[in-house]
């Protein structure tokens, strides 16, 4: 059971490496419901998340998370003690504290920038991360420490990337390193759209060659023929053109 369970870990946390930029050493932020639930189940946090996580770990909270355990009382002093060892991390609420639910989820904004590992039994903090896409969850449960399997957020941001609807961080630094490398930046692109297009305004010689042809077109009065000869010109280069205006107006404003 135990390497089954590890090949699982394994495996959720190459997920998050791959699609998500997670790094060593991994920052989990704690808060006193999963200090407390560890405590009750004599699990030491210290020890057991590196062997879990099979890496270095950096154990964090926020001021709110430690002053919310201090109003809470005696009931809840052996996981301030534990809660009190951990890293603080700055979190905007330092004049005016915010519940700790309310501030974990702050400090994962939209998009998880910071990469941090969840630890909570807060389950309205466990629906709130849910949400945000690239979020690690632990949670305990029957005496030992487990990482949630990732959400259907992080499920569905992968696959817009997969589809080339997103493009990932890193993807997005490799192309502006590859871009530099080939001395490529946008205005450079923009200088050779406008050139293309002047070329394709310039007259086709070819055009001017058939017209004097035409010209040449045995029709009795010299006026009437001049006029017959600008309505015919005038009728090909409309035609052409017009059918495939025709064609595609219709089958443009069908599509849309
Ligand atoms: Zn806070």
């Amino acid at each position: 059971m135990k390497i089954k369970r590890q090949k699982q870990v394994k495996k959720n946390i190459s997920f998050y490496k791959y699609n998500f930029n997670f790094r060593e050493p991994f920052q989990i932020l704690i808060d006193g419901t999963f200090c407390q639930a560890a405590l009750k189940n004599k699990i030491q946090i210290k020890e057991q998340m590196p062997k879990y996580l099979m890496g270095e770990v950096q154990l964090c909270t926020t001021s709110c998370a430690l002053k919310e355990l201090e109003t809470l009382g005696k009931d809840l002093y052996g996981a301030k003690i534990i809660l009190q060892r951990f890293q603080v991390r700055k979190c905007p609420h330092f004049k005016t504290p915010v519940p700790a639910s309310e501030c974990l989820l702050s400090m994962l904004e939209d998009t998880n920038p910071h990469h941090y590992f969840i630890a909570t039994q807060d389950y309205t903090v466990t629906t709130g991360l849910k949400k945000i896409p690239g979020v690690p969850l632990f949670y305990i449960i029957l005496n030992t420490i487990v990482l949630d399997k990732p959400s259907q957020a992080s499920l569905d941001h992968v696959k817009a990337i997969q589809l080339g609807e997103l493009v990932s961080p890193a993807q997005k630094q490799s192309i502006r390193s590859l871009k530099e490398e080939q001395g490529i930046s946008q205005k450079d692109g923009e200088k050779r759209g406008r050139k293309r297009k002047r070329k394709q305004s310039n007259p086709n010689p070819l055009s001017c060659l058939k017209k004097k042809k035409k010209k040449g077109e045995p029709t009795p009065p010299l006026k009437k023929s001049e006029q017959g000869e600008k309505k015919k010109r005038s009728r090909h280069k409309k035609r052409k053109p017009a059918g495939g205006d025709n064609i595609s107006t219709p089958a443009d404003t069908n599509t849309r």
